[in-house]
Parts: C-alpha cells; structure tokens; sequence
C-alpha cells in the first residue's frame, strides 16, 4: 500500500500530465483536432489493436494453457511493465510492476493501474465522453478495480491486474460465468442469453472505446468476463512525437 502511495505522491510532483483525468487533460486525436488547452499532454490518443499474441485465447484454448505460447506473452508482460514477484518475471525485469503503480481517476472513479497503462485508459475515457452519452449507449459505473498482488488464476497462468494492466468494472453488473465462484452464481450466467454482449450492462459503445485503444474484452474469451478489459497494446504509441 505505501508503494502505491508514493507512486502517487511521485506522480504530483512531477506535474499535472494529464493522466488524472477531466476537463484539463486534454489529449489530441491522431487525426489532428486542435488542442485550446494550454497545458499540452505528454501523450496522443492513437488508436491500435490489441496485439493478437498477448490475447489469452491464444495462449488458452479449451481450458489448456500452451506453456510456449503463455511463456511468450509473459515474458513481453515482464519486460515491459515489471516483474510479479515470481522467478520467471524477475528473470526478465528487476523492477517490480507494483512499484509503478498510479491512481488515476477513470469515470469519476479512483482507479490504482500501471502507470504506462494510464493514458490509454484517459484516451477511452476521452473517446466514452465523446461519443457514448445517448441512452442505449450510456453507462454509469460504480465501482473500478486495477492493480492486485494476488493471483486469481488456478495453476500457471498469470493475471493482468498482476501487471496493473487489467481492469474490471462492476462484477455484480458485468459477471464471468466461466470464472470461479461467485461470479458463475449470478443469475446473468444461467438466463438463456446467446452472447456475452447480452450478459454484460456495459454498452457495446463502452466495449468498442476501450478496443479503440488496445484493450482487450474477456467478454470474448471463454471466461466470458464481462466486467475485465486488458491493455495489450504498445504503450509507447501513446508517446507524443
Ligand atoms: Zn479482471
């Protein structure tokens, strides 16, 4: 906890980067739109992908993890964000992932992730604000997780909150029915509902604004997450040229 306290303290010294979030941060579309705010941002909402071997259904196919694979994306993970206290990731980075965890404020709400995952996260926020206010796409959250120091995975496999780069967004609203107990035993996991989009209160313009921005929705893996977005994309695209 004092970790993350000082990360954040570290944070406000540097200065106002925009990272908290609101109306002063202000960040530029790729596309060129004119920022009137003074104080520019460090960074630019570029949109990208998710890259495609770091998404856990390529590493997890029918309940079984493929070590070559997994040990592929754990090890770009570990590079670039930090180790999660186990030998593997200490192998390939001596700084923790923890230690560079910041609060940011998302959706009002305070929100503790790894501090390179933050502008892609301001730059959804950014694009929510934007384009997802009519009543079908709106969406009001109450409670935000990030960064955890314990595996919620059984065997080998490595969650992204670990690494502060995963964020899940109302369990009671946005279940995991192929996840251990308790989110199977919400009802939303035994109504008949033919996709994960039924089953989550997010909207579809929530989903597409985080996509935008190379998160990545456990909604279509066969956990069926709902609630969880991951970023997989390159952090240093953000980086203002
Ligand atoms: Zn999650």
């Amino acid at each position: 906890m004092h970790l993350l306290v000082a990360a954040a303290i570290a944070l406000l010294a540097a200065g106002p980067s925009g990272l908290g979030g609101g109306p002063v941060a202000e960040a530029k579309e790729a596309a060129g739109g004119k920022s009137k705010k003074k104080k520019a941002p460090q960074y630019e909402c570029r949109p990208q992908s998710p890259q495609k071997f770091l998404k856990r259904r390529t590493f997890v196919q029918k309940g079984m993890l493929n070590p070559k694979k997994h040990a592929k994306a754990v090890r770009y993970l570990a590079e670039h964000y930090g180790h999660v206290d186990t030998e593997e990731t200490r192998r390939y980075n001596p700084e923790s992932a923890h230690a560079q965890a910041t609060t940011v404020r998302f959706m009002g709400l305070p929100l503790s992730i790894h501090e390179k995952v933050a502008p892609a996260l301001h730059c959804v926020e950014k694009r929510i604000r934007a384009t997802c206010n009519s009543k079908s796409r709106r969406y009001t959250p109450r409670a935000v997780g990030g960064f955890r120091t314990a595996n919620s995975y059984r065997g080998a496999e490595i969650s992204n909150h670990l690494f502060g780069t995963a964020i899940d967004i109302d369990p009671e609203r946005n279940p995991c029915c192929g996840c251990v107990d308790p989110w199977p035993t919400s009802p939303l996991c035994h109504e008949k509902k033919r996709t994960a989009y039924e089953r989550t209160a997010l909207s579809r313009c929530w989903i597409k604004a985080f996509e935008r921005y190379g998160f990545d929705w456990l909604g279509h893996d066969d956990l069926e997450d709902t609630m969880h977005f991951e970023f997989l994309g390159d952090p240093d695209r953000f980086k203002k040229r």
